[in-house]
């Protein structure tokens, strides 16, 4: 074998790269990510740890308004303080992610990382060479192509918002546009969401998403729907989306239109790797186009969602391939997935939309969980499940809308997964009362 610098390089620093890298070290690999921005990418800094401290007390809100008067307060927000109490929760997270993975024994290479050739990436005026290499690099936010489109702004200011505005614009609407457009109303904002057809939330069950959609109506949010976005007029905090469906003020604009793999400048056309906007093409090893370089996180071109757990189990499992654990394809298992909205929609497995497609195959059966007197505890006013069931009576997937519904998929997972029979899950001992105890209920 070639004298490499070293045995994998990842491009990137985020979960796609870290969650594997410490297994190989452990096993003497040398190991190197070349990050050009933060150390441990989107998700702790601008993504998923972000998002759930500023989204914290939206939720313990809607219990105080909600409990009728059994909490004391309007549960009203200080989003300057939010802001604080999250960067003193993650602003150390990368310094604690390097200090973590140098201990273990991996190189940080900070700069813009390109390829020379198969084996070798410049980074900054260095050339590093490796056996493997593997392109982590994630993925940015779109921003709309529109006269104006300076003044729009993406899911990263909005999470490093100091204050909230008044008047805030979101356009497009997918986990992230609704997310940001709840955490903003129920900050104080007055909240309009513009969006390009009728269909919110494409992978989730179309009756629960009119139903969340309904529920941000009653707090206050407004939509346009099938809307023409045509340009952002004016400047700073006095701003105008114009649209064929009307014009709207706003002294922030969102763009929420979604997130483009980050495929360019990486030097992929010179080295042969197949790529797509969609992202890196690769096979069913996770493998691109030129043998020794993988792909892993959000650059993938997949069907899985881009999250952090899928990424995190493709770099568990490029690791295990690496070191001759396997040599399988990548079997993905089923993803529990999540709106963090109020009410939340969750779910994991398969989706009431392919059951419904093939009717010989699975059946849905639909419950309103407010049947649960559990559900009144944390004055929950709404909510129904819808279990999916193939022809051996196992569940193969469950989708909840309500404000618990993360907790009740997470719960179920285990079932899915492992396709639990009766008998299995009557052994399941779990706390009463509790939302375990309840989610299993769902299922009596
Ligand atoms: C607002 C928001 C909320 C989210 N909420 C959730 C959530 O609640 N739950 C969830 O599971 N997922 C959530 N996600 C998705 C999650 O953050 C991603 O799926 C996850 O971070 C993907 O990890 P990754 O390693 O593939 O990419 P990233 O974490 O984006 O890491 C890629 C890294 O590569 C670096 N890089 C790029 N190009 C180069 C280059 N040429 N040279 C060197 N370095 C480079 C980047 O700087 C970055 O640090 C959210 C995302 C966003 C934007």
């Amino acid at each position: 074998m070639a004298d490499y610098d070293y045995d994998v390089l990842y491009l990137g620093s985020g979960h796609a790269a870290f969650d594997g890298a410490g297994m190989l070290t452990a096993k003497g690999l040398k190991v190197a990510f070349v990050e050009k921005e933060k150390v441990g990418g989107t998700c702790p800094n601008w993504g998923c740890n972000a998002k759930i401290l500023l989204e914290a007390p939206a939720a313990i809100q809607r219990q105080i308004r909600d409990s009728k008067g059994i909490i004391a307060g309007d549960g009203s927000i200080d989003w300057a303080k939010n802001q604080a109490h999250k960067r003193s929760v993650i602003d150390d997270l990368p310094d604690i992610l390097q200090n973590m993975f140098q201990g273990l024994g991996v190189t940080y290479l900070f700069g813009d990382g390109r390829f020379v050739d198969a084996h070798t990436v410049q980074v900054g005026d260095q050339k590093v060479t490796a056996d493997k290499i593997v392109i982590a690099t994630g993925a940015h936010s779109n921003i709309l192509d529109i006269p104006g489109k300076e003044n729009l702004s993406d899911s990263k200011a909005f999470l490093a918002l100091e204050d909230m505005p008044k008047q805030m614009v979101v356009i497009g609407a997918g986990y992230i546009g609704l997310e940001s457009a709840a955490m903003a109303r129920a900050a104080g904002s007055d909240v309009t969401v513009v969006m390009h057809s009728d269909h919110a939330l494409r992978p989730f069950y179309h009756k629960y998403v009119d139903q969340l959609i309904a529920s941000m109506k009653e707090d206050g949010i407004h939509f346009v729907m099938n809307a023409d976005i045509q340009a952002v007029q004016g400047s700073g905090d006095e701003l105008t989306l114009k649209t064929d469906k009307g014009e709207f003020e706003a002294d922030w604009i969102l763009d929420a239109t979604g997130r483009n793999p980050n495929v360019e400048d990486l030097g992929l056309d010179e080295i042969g790797v197949r790529y797509s906007r969609q992202g890196v093409a690769v096979n069913d090893h996770l493998q691109t186009s030129v043998d020794n370089i993988y792909a892993a996180g959000d650059v993938l071109d997949k069907k899985q969602p881009r999250l952090t757990p899928t990424a995190t189990f493709e770099s568990q499992y490029l690791s295990h391939l690496f070191l001759g654990d396997t040599k399988d394809a990548i079997d993905y298992p089923a993803v529990a997935t999540n709106v963090f909205t109020l009410p939340r929609i969750a779910q994991a497995g398969v989706t009431v939309r392919d059951a419904q497609a093939e009717p010989d195959k699975y059946k849905v059966v639909e419950k309103d969980v407010m049947g649960d007197w559990y559900r009144q505890v944390d004055y929950e006013k709404a909510g129904q499940i819808a279990l999916v069931y193939d022809k051996d009576q196992r569940l193969v997937g469950a989708t909840e809308i309500s404000d618990r519904a993360d907790d009740v998929i997470n719960q179920l997972l285990p079932a899915i997964e492992f396709g639990y029979t009766p008998d299995q899950l009557a052994r399941l001992v779990t706390i009463f009362p509790s939302i375990g105890y309840t989610a299993y209920g769902e299922l009596g």
